[in-house]
């Protein structure tokens, strides 16, 4: 008995901007910040080249990238179809990023650790020049995925590239200025701002790609989205302020190997139920707003002294019903009731008396049709009841059905008895001809002396109507 579903589309298209808006801010963001690094290498000042986080520098060529990604990005957020514009920039950040890996495994020299030499590097004997290997491989993925995205092609790739890149960009964040070694390789530490971004600019970018696969929740009005917005920037940066809380411990409180391993565990643990729990209270918060919207919605469209839809959720139901039997074969069939003098009954006994009749009627009509039929209070004492994907045998049959329930209920005062009138649904019909059609039928009900159904005339109606 519950009216149509309505459309959120709205509120898709509304969310769907919001997330994009990501894009530029991302998009400034690199720009901003590379522009200031390369300041700081121009202008020989160190602190801006690691813009006051820990003793790593972003190196200058890694500045160069995250310009031209970030341009590219700028491009793509404004026009998603920009086309060589935004690809070229994208190329030259895979360009860059293959050249510092090609210098790192084949030792060749592309002339990337002539371009500003980094001291700090050189102190510790590392190639002066040259970005992370770990930095490299995400420019890679990083001027594939801008590559595809902007020219909106292979969108699963384009995903998969997102989803390689924020795990490296949280792996970056989370041993940020620190080198390591992996089997034999000597792993340079990645600068903070060139993690961060690295995140960042992965986010920009995944916001304009085509909303599938998990984006299809990101761009969607579902308590899905509201998670995913609300904890999915927490879990990822989760291992990242952990390693950091970690690290400042070790330092600050000279913690042993073994107590550094217990505390790993056991933030990792607490951090794990603080998400669960977080996710628990959101998932209630958000069942408690739909059920109070369900609420709203269901008075909104229930009248109130009978219980059954109330004439607006009757004219929304029947608006959607003929939209659907519009160039279909799904037609409906409607009832059309009106209690048999009534106004008799008022008189004789008071209209509280008739407001009690009333509430009857709606128990007795939600009690004898099917949970897809929908009962409605058309006016007054007048009923309509749609009965969905139903011919006339069907109407025939529910009207029969009716007229028996009304008989044989135990009414207090004196039995109450109802007129009914039958139409069926033409895929040319309004709203306005089916319920003419449907009154005429009550009328030749009424008039052919009460407590009786009546068919109205098939076919289409007719003109003028
Ligand atoms: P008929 O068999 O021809 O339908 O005769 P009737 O007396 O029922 O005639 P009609 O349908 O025109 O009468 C409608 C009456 O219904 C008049 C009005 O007093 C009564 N009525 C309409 N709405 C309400 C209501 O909300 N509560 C009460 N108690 N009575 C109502
Ligand atoms: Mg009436
Ligand atoms: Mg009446």
């Amino acid at each position: 008995m519950s009216a149509p579903p309505k459309s959120n589309a709205k509120a898709q298209v509304a969310a769907a901007n919001a997330m994009t808006k990501l894009a530029p801010i991302a998009a400034w963001t690199m720009l901003v910040v590379a522009s200031l690094v390369l300041l700081g290498w121009c202008l020989q000042i160190p602190a801006l080249t690691r813009l006051m986080t820990g003793t790593t520098s972003m190196k200058a060529i890694s500045a160069i990238a995250f310009i031209a990604s970030g341009i590219s990005l700028l491009g793509c957020a404004r026009r998603p179809r920009a086309g060589l514009a935004c690809f070229l920039p994208n190329l030259l950040v895979l360009l860059v990023g293959t050249a510092s890996l090609l210098e790192h495994a084949a030792g060749v020299d592309l002339f990337i650790d002539h371009l500003f030499a980094d001291p700090e590097a050189i102190a510790l004997g590392n190639p002066p020049g040259r970005m992370s290997q770990m930095t490299a491989v995400a420019f890679i993925l990083m001027g594939l995925q801008g590559m595809l995205v902007s020219q909106q092609r292979m969108p699963r790739l384009a995903h998969l590239l997102a989803g390689l890149l924020l795990s490296l960009g949280a792996l970056s964040l989370t041993m940020a200025g620190y080198g390591y070694r992996v089997g034999i390789i000597q792993m340079l530490p990645v600068a903070v701002p060139t993690a961060v971004l690295l995140l960042l600019g992965t986010l920009g970018w995944l916001v304009l790609q085509k909303p599938i696969g998990i984006m299809r929740v990101a761009f969607a009005d579902s308590p899905g989205t509201v998670l995913l917005k609300r904890a999915g920037i927490p879990a990822l940066l989760m291992p990242p302020v952990l390693a950091i809380a970690i690290r400042a411990a070790e330092h600050l409180l000279d913690w042993t190997h073994t107590e550094v391993v217990a505390a790993v565990g056991y933030l990792s643990g607490v951090g794990a139920c603080a998400m669960v729990i977080g996710m628990a209270w959101l998932l209630h918060h958000l069942d408690e707003q739909q059920q109070k919207a369900r609420r709203f919605h269901d008075a909104a469209y229930t009248d109130a002294l009978t219980g059954v839809t109330n004439r607006r959720g009757f004219d929304e139901a029947i608006e959607h019903l003929l939209q659907g039997h519009r160039g279909t074969d799904h037609g409906f069939t409607m009832l059309m009731l009106d209690l048999d003098h009534f106004k008799n009954f008022n008189d004789d006994f008071g209209h509280l008396a008739g407001d009690e009749a009333l509430q009857i009627t709606g128990q007795i009509l939600l009690e004898s049709l099917r949970p897809q039929d929908i009962a409605a209070r058309f006016g007054g004492e007048e009923f309509a009841v749609i009965l969905p994907g139903t011919e006339m045998a069907g109407g025939r049959r529910a009207a029969q059905r009716l007229l028996q329930a009304f008989r044989t209920h135990d009414w207090p005062y004196r039995k109450v008895t109802v007129s009914i009138g039958i139409a069926n649904s033409h895929p040319d019909d309004t709203a306005a001809t089916l319920i003419a059609r449907a009154d005429e039928a009550l009328y030749a009900a009424k008039s052919g002396g009460r407590d009786r159904a009546c068919e109205a005339a098939v076919g289409p109606p007719a003109s003028g109507l």
